[in-house]
């Protein structure tokens, strides 16, 4: 299907479809279209681009989204990039607390002592305190912080 924008000689317009610009040709040399206003047969196409099939209607609804992505605030991208680091720190925590053992308050100890070699290697997490978080930095050992429930820090 073909879509013209028609004008009769009055100036009234109207939208046409046809099967094909050809269909649209013989039709109105026959003077088979009609103005539905005043119903002149003297037709002539608007100046416009035709639009055929459903192809160009995707590509009417992808330039409106296009748009209304432009039109998205600052504000808006802002909250998106930090919502996605709270999912990000969530789904740390998630694997932290699925996979490695909880030693609860005792994580400064059982964290050195795994660092010396006194306990089996394994993920472990628990809570530290600041003083304990310095001293295990001070003795080289590897531990990572990582945001808990209620921002507590692990
Ligand atoms: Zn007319």
């Amino acid at each position: 299907m073909i879509h013209y924008q028609l004008k009769c000689c009055d100036e009234h317009s109207f939208d046409g479809w046809f099967r094909d610009s050809a269909a649209y040709e013989k039709q109105s040399a026959s003077g088979d279209i009609e103005c539905p206003y005043c119903g002149k047969t003297e037709i002539t196409k608007a100046p416009m681009a035709p639009s055929i099939g459903k192809a160009a209607d995707d590509a009417d609804t992808l330039t409106t989204e296009a748009s209304t992505t432009e039109v998205s605030t600052t504000e808006a991208r802002a909250q998106k990039v930090a919502q996605q680091i709270l999912e990000a720190a969530t789904k740390a925590r998630e694997y932290v607390e699925e996979n490695f053992e909880n030693v609860g308050d005792d994580f400064a100890d059982e964290a050195r002592a795994m660092h010396n070699g006194e306990r089996e290697e394994g993920g472990i997490y628990g809570n530290a305190t600041d003083a304990e978080e310095k001293e295990l930095e001070e003795d080289g050992v590897d531990f990572v912080r990582i945001p808990a429930n209620g921002g507590k820090n692990n």
